[in-house]
């Protein structure tokens, strides 16, 4: 058996531990929904005080050459890049992970068009985030040219889905309900060997666990950064174009901030070269900004440091939930085997919505995904172990006492 002593002494023994003195979280609660919005990192507060008082208030518009606000979605990509396996000049940091996605979708099926008209699906999962199979969906729909988005009902299936006929594979690499992690350099390989390209969606990977998208193989990538990230409520998103794929990228949403000459006002777009061409429009400077703070948290480390601290947490927390609530009706749906995990564990309980209120009502924040299921993210930059053990202590004493109330009304966010 754990017990709590041996959780202080992997806290004391932790060389992580010290960056969680760089987040402001309330005292008395254990926060374990970092993998739907990350903490505020402290710097966040006096980084957002600067760009509205002095940047915007006293320097007004000379900020977008002064304070780099024009270069700032590049700038950010680059910072943003090594957590990725990605190169200098390929990521940029804008727009939403949706909208990065359609344009991602849209340059991949254009390449596709060109090289092999005739393919003609999209295969992603069912079970993948919702809004990334409505944008391909309205992608498809969109161009009326017989597209289709078909959906497999496992990742094993997978495998006999991807065919002569498969323009591109898009999966989010690690699920955001049961934190199955694929493999991506398997399932890249599966895509080529077929002629299909390969968009990967990393909102529940970036900053949760190490990428390698150039050794993986993959073609294009989107991400989140108000999750693992730690940039805020609707932080901007990001998007990787590979060096070698970025000449032919093109897109539909060709706004001004995407064209070789913008100042230049001239009625016809011309992409500029590079990453630039993926950007649209004008950015939200003051959300960019917080961006940065949680970037540079993550400068302070590496993720194979945060890697080994996840999988130690989320261990931690299956053998503690399993131990001490064994005769309550969990179950867990997350993946046991490292490879396949990412920073969450996710548990059912038939009153899962109900008993993951009473949690949160102590202190202990995680949230709940229908069917059923108790999402629990792992942040291993303000995560202690005390903090895993103190909170199964207390779903153990909901579970024990039934102190959940099943009549539970739901909030428009669960
Ligand atoms: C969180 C998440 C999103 C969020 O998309 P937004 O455009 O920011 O709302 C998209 N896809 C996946 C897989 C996610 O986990």
């Amino acid at each position: 058996m754990i017990s709590r002593p041996d959780c202080l002494a992997r806290d004391a023994a932790d060389t992580l531990a010290p960056l969680r003195e760089q987040f402001d979280l309330p005292a008395g609660v254990i926060y374990l929904d970092g993998n739907s919005l990350g903490a505020r990192p402290k710097a966040a507060l006096t980084r957002a005080a600067d760009v509205i008082a002095r940047e915007w208030g006293k320097d007004l518009i000379t900020s977008w050459n002064s304070a780099g606000w024009f270069e700032m979605p590049k700038r950010l990509g680059n910072q943003l890049a090594p957590l990725l396996g990605a190169r200098d000049g390929e990521v940029v940091v804008t727009d939403t992970t949706s909208i990065n996605l359609f344009k991602a979708l849209a340059a991949a099926l254009h390449d596709q068009a060109g090289a092999a008209p005739g393919r003609k699906l999209i295969i992603t999962e069912r079970s993948n985030f919702p809004t990334d199979i409505y944008m391909a969906q309205g992608l498809t729909n969109w161009l009326e040219r017989g597209y289709e988005v078909r959906l497999v009902d496992s990742p094993e299936q997978l495998a006999g889905a991807v065919n002569a006929d498969t323009a591109v594979v898009m999966l989010t690499h690690v699920n955001y309900r049961t934190g199955y992690q694929h493999d991506m350099a398997a399932m890249s390989a599966l895509a080529h060997q077929h002629g299909a390209l390969i968009v990967w969606d990393l909102a529940h990977s970036a900053g949760a666990v190490p990428l390698d998208l150039h050794g993986d193989g993959a073609d294009y990538a989107v991400g989140c950064t108000y999750k693992y990230l730690n940039g805020g409520p609707g932080a901007p998103a990001f998007i990787w174009v590979p060096q070698r794929r970025q000449e032919k990228f093109r897109h539909p949403l060709s706004g001004w901030w995407g064209h070789a000459n913008p100042f230049a006002m001239a009625p016809d777009f011309a992409p500029t070269s590079g990453i630039g061409r993926a950007l649209c429009g004008t950015q939200p400077i003051t959300s960019l900004a917080m961006v940065e703070c949680g970037l540079d948290v993550f400068a302070q480390t590496d993720m194979a440091a945060i890697r080994a601290k996840s999988l130690a947490l989320t261990d931690l927390f299956i053998d503690l939930v399993e131990q001490r609530c064994a005769n309550h009706p969990l179950g867990l749906v997350t993946p046991r085997e490292h490879a396949r995990r990412g920073s969450q564990v996710s548990f059912t309980h038939p009153h899962g919505y109900a008993v993951m209120q009473a949690l949160i009502a102590r202190g202990v924040i995680g949230d709940y995904r229908e069917p059923e299921i108790m999402r629990f993210g792992f942040t291993p930059l303000y995560t202690s172990f005390a903090d895993v053990w103190d909170a199964v202590e207390i779903l153990k004493q909901i579970l024990d006492d039934k102190a959940y109330d099943i009549s539970a009304a739901r909030g428009a966010v669960t």
